[in-house]
């Protein structure tokens, strides 16, 4: 039976869009098939709606580990899963995904709760590492090659197939909320190498599991790029101004929210602006701009005039 879900075919790559174009919590679900083999790359909520054309994909590559991209795995129980090194416990057990996560105690039973009613989530014990430049021969000169990317998890991907170039960014994603880096394992200092990185990526093709699905010029990618990557520049500005008006312990800064916004609450952004917020600060006091004293934070005299 054909699927009623839009998608989208570039050579051997067809990506299927999410609601609302993969709008969390959905994703856009991309499939690559070779002459001998079909790969799929994460398994979003819209894999639920899928049916032939994903049941029969002979591996999944997971771009990263996230409740949102792992929503399909427990209906493709015999495809090989491949994940990073770095994300691979946390496809494995649900002890390696609190871990990832790195939010407190209190909160981790609920996050489960949560996976498992929205997102389907089950654990893949069988879950395969891979490393940066891993590839994957799908036959007929269709390959996969993965290029480690991390920030927004200590093992997200980027997948580029070829030919046609065609870049899987994943949750490098382009939207207008900016980087994520608020779970355990993301890193600030990461993202800002990738944000590099991911330029110079030989790609004339850019899919984003989230939101701007497929860009296909580059002046476009880089443009988006970089509003993307200006989020990150004006939470730092966000949290410089707000010390520099009142010197702030860590609880008031999250207390005040600088990644979500007051009105919204979910179990993890709490601790997620605790992450981000923390990371920022460190950030702030390796370059000598900020300063702790007692639990407060300030500016330095003359410090950060950005
Ligand atoms: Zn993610």
């Amino acid at each position: 039976m054909a699927s009623e879900t839009p998608a989208i075919r570039l050579g051997p790559v067809t990506v299927y869009l999410g609601e609302k174009s993969g709008k969390y919590p959905d994703g856009n679900q991309v499939t690559v098939r070779g002459a001998d083999a079909l790969a799929a790359f994460d398994t979003p909520l819209v894999a639920n709606r899928l049916g032939a054309e994903l049941l029969e994909a002979d591996l999944v590559v997971l771009g990263h580990m996230h409740e949102d991209h792992s929503a399909g795995l427990h209906r493709l129980p015999r495809a090989e899963l491949h994940v990073h090194e770095a994300d691979v416990e946390a496809a494995r057990s649900w002890e390696g995904l609190a871990r990832h996560y790195g939010y407190r105690p209190a909160v981790l039973p609920g996050m489960r709760a949560k996976i498992e009613k929205d997102f389907c989530y089950v654990p893949r014990p069988d879950a395969r590492a891979y490393r940066d430049g891993a590839t994957w021969e799908l036959g007929g000169g269709v390959t996969v090659r993965a290029l480690h990317m991390p920030g927004h998890t200590s093992g997200h991907c980027v997948l580029l197939v070829e030919p046609g170039g065609i870049a899987f960014i994943g949750d490098i994603d382009l939207s207008s909320f900016g980087p994520y880096y608020g779970d355990g394992t993301s890193s600030l200092a990461d993202w800002r190498r990738t944000l590099a990185a991911v330029k110079e990526v030989p790609a004339k093709v850019w899919i984003t599991s989230h939101h701007k699905g497929v860009i296909t010029e580059r002046e476009t990618f880089v443009t988006l790029l970089q509003a993307f990557a200006a989020r990150l520049d004006a939470r730092e500005a966000a949290i410089v101004a707000y010390l520099r008006d009142k010197p702030s312990t860590l609880e008031q800064l999250v207390a005040h929210r600088f990644v979500y916004p007051p009105q919204f609450n979910d179990l993890y952004y709490e601790d997620a602006e605790v992450r981000t917020i923390g990371q920022h600060l460190e950030e702030l006091a390796a370059a000598g701009r900020a300063v702790e004293e007692g639990g407060r934070w300030r500016m330095r005299q003359g410090a950060g005039g950005r």
